[in-house]
């Protein structure tokens, strides 16, 4: 019941008067059921859990001396009530045990739940028992049955493949099993499996006539063709890496990526090579070369560890970073894939994805080590709606991957779906949002949800999406663990929200020329009994369920997905605070609607300087790639701050020209900034 009092009427007397009759009319109330203020309170509960601790003073004495002394004495069954969960807490006076008895509503819980629930409870006063002084988070809750579980059970995922074997090896293999089977097709091209062989080898002997071998890097910088796949297959069968050049990436970038990854060749296309920034290297093109030609596969000393491809993506700091993979990681990753969600010869797959992403690696490389079809698709189809459509009703594809804004652009497209329901669907890159499920599992046979981050090798945790089911990112792929572990890096129970690490055969060398981020994220992996085994820090929050299957819950830091491009928003603010008009700035992602979501940036200019949102963006598309550059700016007097004057990103204006319509409640509070005109 509210208080009415009005200030500035009536007497003292008349003040206390009241207050004494409100107190009479509230003492009427004083006894009001918990469940049914809730009831009242729109059904939303108040608080979820309560953890009753009786009389807990008087039982300053009763310290067990050491873990020993504790002991659980049985269980008795649980009873019901009206919360998701209630525990109390009671020394037995006659006994003198401590009893904990937990109750729930029967509802949010499972019997099984609360038995580790209250196991965890057990767990930690063992723990505090026997190092009382230790910090919380480092004592382990999880009994010796579950870590073993969440641990080594949830991460037995060995399987056998072929360690001592390269990609191009895998392939060469299958182009002497078919070699006349189609293998990449590319509008009006189609090459079998001994063209492309052949043609891969014309392409590996002039480069190793230039010097290029084993360890060594090799850019590659072509639009999508037959011979972009070529090309990639010929550097691999020289044992170098390669180094994915997108060609609309701006100079400044590209001239970075050559720099840092210092390519000595360049393998690119006539029409491409001015547009390259000033370098070193040199270029060759399979234009120049007669690949008509007749040589065989390339001798070389191959060892499994050796690097296969470098990706750079953005970085923090300002400039993207180049992750190294290797290919034992690259095989075990095809071994798994070809297993589960499943590829073999009789597939047709539609390839859409950007080399510099490494998921191509799915649609390029592990067709053609199966002896299936590759279709490559150009960058103007797959990223028209209504092009790509055509082409997959042209092609009936078996099996296509993209991300979740190319399979909501098919569907806006009015893609109707594969009619003979052949069609493997698989989704990544970022969260699979739930509204286009439904209309996915209509069009195709199967949805995947892939989960994983370019250190560990394409993907590496996968489920297969069914209606109506939570979106998870399932288990493990094969040879692959998965922590979730609280900053201690102690596993958390099953339910408990932690930070996600990958470790076993996916990891990637580390970042080149970054010896210190890579110790950062590369960390010793606490659960392996192989010597220097590492895994690697996601980034990503993720709790398991109680079957096993992992779900992803979002970032502990400011990386973000937009429409499937990794990008640290700190990369964009580092290129926008270079600008000489801008004094400080920051940027976020704004969400205009499900699916839409914009790069804003918040400028304060120098003083006596506005610059212009053109103006701007071109400073930025300089240096980034487009997908980086804020569709919008806003010119601000100051940045919002948090108390302990760190920028405060939530509070930052909605930009007028994206501006929707906020529920009530989310209203942010006024904002006293003044928006400058
Ligand atoms: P990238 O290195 O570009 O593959 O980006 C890896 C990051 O993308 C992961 O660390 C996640 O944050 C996010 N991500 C990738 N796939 C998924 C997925 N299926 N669901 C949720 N987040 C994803």
């Amino acid at each position: 019941m509210p208080l009415r009092f009005q200030a500035g009427t009536g007497s003292w007397q008349d003040l206390i008067q009241a207050v004494f009759k409100q107190e009479q009319e509230l003492l009427a109330h004083r006894w009001y059921p918990l469940a049914e203020i809730q009831r009242r309170h729109g059904g939303s509960a108040l608080f979820d859990v309560m953890f009753n601790y009786t009389h807990f003073h008087v039982y300053k004495d009763l310290v067990a001396s050491s873990a020993a002394d504790m002991k659980v004495l049985g269980q008795h069954g649980f009873e019901r009530n009206n919360f998701a969960l209630s525990t109390n807490v009671m020394v037995d006076p006659i006994s003198d045990q401590i009893r904990l008895s937990l109750q729930s509503n029967g509802e949010t819980f499972t019997t099984r739940q609360l038995q580790r629930i209250a196991g965890y409870y057990v767990q930690t006063l063992n723990a505090i028992a026997s190092d009382a002084t230790a910090a919380y988070q480092a004592h382990n809750v999880l009994s010796e049955q579950e870590q073993h579980l969440l641990v080594r059970s949830w991460n037995a995922t060995e399987q056998p493949y072929a360690r001592d074997k390269g990609i191009h090896q895998l392939f060469e293999e299958q182009a002497e099993r078919t070699p006349d089977a189609p293998a990449i097709h590319f509008a009006n091209t189609q090459l079998s499996y001994r063209e492309a062989n052949q043609q891969a080898n014309v392409l590996a002997r002039h480069l190793q006539g230039l010097g290029v071998g084993p360890g060594m890097l090799v850019g590659h910088c072509m639009e999508r063709s037959a011979e972009m796949l070529v090309a990639l297959l010929g550097i691999l069968k020289t044992g170098a890496a390669y180094v994915p050049i997108d060609p609309d990436y701006p100079q400044e970038r590209v001239a970075y990526m050559l720099e840092d990854s210092q390519v000595q060749v360049i393998v690119s296309q006539p029409w491409l090579v001015d547009s390259l920034p000033a370098h070193q290297a040199q270029v060759v093109c399979l234009e120049e070369l007669d690949l008509a030609m007749t040589v065989g596969n390339p001798e070389l000393d191959f060892y499994p560890q050796q690097p296969a491809y470098i990706i750079y993506t953005s970085g923090s700091t300002g400039k993207p970073k180049g992750t190294i993979l290797p290919h034992q990681s690259v095989v075990n990753f095809f071994a798994s894939i070809a297993q589960r969600p499943g590829m073999s010869a009789d597939d047709r797959i539609l390839a859409v994805t950007s080399l510099s992403f490494d998921i191509a690696v799915l649609e390029l490389l592990l067709p053609l080590t199966l002896g299936a079809q590759v279709f490559v698709v150009s960058r103007a189809v797959a990223t028209n709606g209504a092009e790509l459509v055509q082409q997959l009703e042209q092609v009936r594809p078996t099996l296509m991957q993209a991300t979740p804004a190319t399979w909501r652009m098919l569907l806006a497209s009015g893609w109707s779906g594969d009619e003979s329901a052949e069609l493997k669907m698989l989704c990544g890159g970022e969260v699979l949002p739930q509204e286009i499920v439904q209309p996915l599992l209509e069009r195709g046979a199967s949805l995947w949800n892939m989960y994983g981050p370019t250190e560990t090798t394409i993907w590496s945790t996968l489920e297969q999406i069914e209606a109506g089911q939570p979106i998870l990112i399932g288990q493990p792929i094969a040879n692959t663990q998965t922590y979730v572990l609280n900053p201690q890096f102690v596993p958390t129970p099953v339910g408990v929200v932690g930070e996600l690490y990958i470790a076993g055969d996916g990891l990637a060398w580390g970042y080149r020329h970054r010896a210190d981020l890579t110790a950062e994220r590369f960390l010793p992996d606490p659960f392996s009994t192989v010597p220097g085994a590492r895994m690697y820090r996601t980034g990503d929050l993720a709790h398991w369920n109680s079957a096993g299957k992992l779900e992803c819950l979002g970032r502990t830091d400011r990386q973000v997905k937009l429409r499937g491009h990794r990008i640290e928003l700190g990369e964009i603010e580092t290129v926008l605070a270079q600008h000489p008009a801008v004094q400080s700035c920051a940027v976020i992602v704004y969400q205009v609607a499900a699916g839409n979501q914009q790069l804003v940036g918040y400028v304060v200019p120098e003083p006596g300087t506005a610059p212009a949102l053109a103006e701007l963006r071109a400073y930025l598309r300089a240096a980034l790639p487009e997908y980086m550059v804020p569709n919008t700016c806003v010119l601000l007097e100051a940045l919002p701050l948090t108390p302990n004057g760190k920028v405060d990103r939530n509070n930052l204006p909605a930009p007028w020209r994206l501006r929707r319509p906020r529920p009530a409640l989310c209203r942010p509070h006024a904002i006293a900034l003044k928006r400058l005109s």
